[in-house]
């Protein structure tokens, strides 16, 4: 993870990972799309990431992400994927083509209230806290089930899937039963049939532990470091 490589070459080694974790698990790598996240990261490296051919862009903060889009345009989609305060609601469905982390009712409401306004329809993924972690954002998992049918109620919203944030292990093959816990989850809501629901997307794995979240299924990584190198302190 050294700085000093290239954006690029860095984005081709994480490629070719994510295709190799794939296979083994008998998975296409056509199906995980790489989302490189850009927090603290600046414009020109973000140039470098979108021209090296990443799928998606992911922000946490939302006055940061502004000030980037309105800069860099919407070359790729952009994504939330911090926690969202729900003052923020209106910018969030302003400038972002997914919200990752939608954990509570309230949020829900008003994003679809801010999207009404707006006249456009939002596409969120339900934040889940799998390992239970008190410091965790991201609903429990047992009341998971409950609150994709609460979101489910509210016309302006899309949910297209789960994500999670295991807690970080010295050991990636550690977070692979959390992984696995989220997928079981989706596929427990799919079964449901609620309508306005797509449980398609698991968001899943990071720069330690992307490799494992392939391997369980993951549907979008998203990956910081590995691509940019360690962030500033
Ligand atoms: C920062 C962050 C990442 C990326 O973490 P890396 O270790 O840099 O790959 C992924 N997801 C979320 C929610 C983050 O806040």
């Amino acid at each position: 993870m050294e700085t000093i490589a290239s954006v690029s070459e860095n984005i081709a080694l994480v490629r070719e990972e994510i295709a190799r974790a794939a296979r083994k698990a008998g998975r296409s790598p056509a199906e995980v799309r790489l989302l490189a996240v850009t927090k603290t990261v600046d414009d020109d490296r973000i140039r470098e990431a979108i021209a090296a051919g990443v799928d998606l862009i992911g922000e946490n903060y939302v006055q940061e992400a502004r000030r980037k889009i309105e800069l860099l345009g919407r070359p790729l989609p952009w994504h939330f994927i911090g926690h969202l305060q729900t003052n923020k609601a209106k910018y969030a469905v302003r400038l972002f083509d997914l919200i990752h982390s939608v954990d509570r009712v309230d949020l829900a409401r008003e994003l679809d209230r801010r999207a009404a306004a707006q006249g456009v329809p939002l596409k969120v993924l339900v934040e889940v806290n799998v390992s239970g972690e008190a410091s965790k954002s991201g609903v429990p998992a047992r009341e998971a089930p409950a609150l994709v049918r609460s979101i489910a109620e509210f016309p302006r919203l899309s949910i297209r899937g789960l994500m999670t944030m295991p807690p970080w292990f010295d050991d990636p093959e550690e977070a692979r039963p959390h992984f696995a816990a989220l997928r079981n989850l989706a596929d427990e809501i799919r079964r449901e049939r609620i309508g306005n629901v797509h449980m398609e997307e698991l968001s899943m794995g990071m720069t330690n532990d992307y490799r494992i979240a392939v391997e369980e299924g993951a549907t979008i990584v998203r990956v910081g470091r590995a691509i940019f190198g360690e962030r500033p302190v």
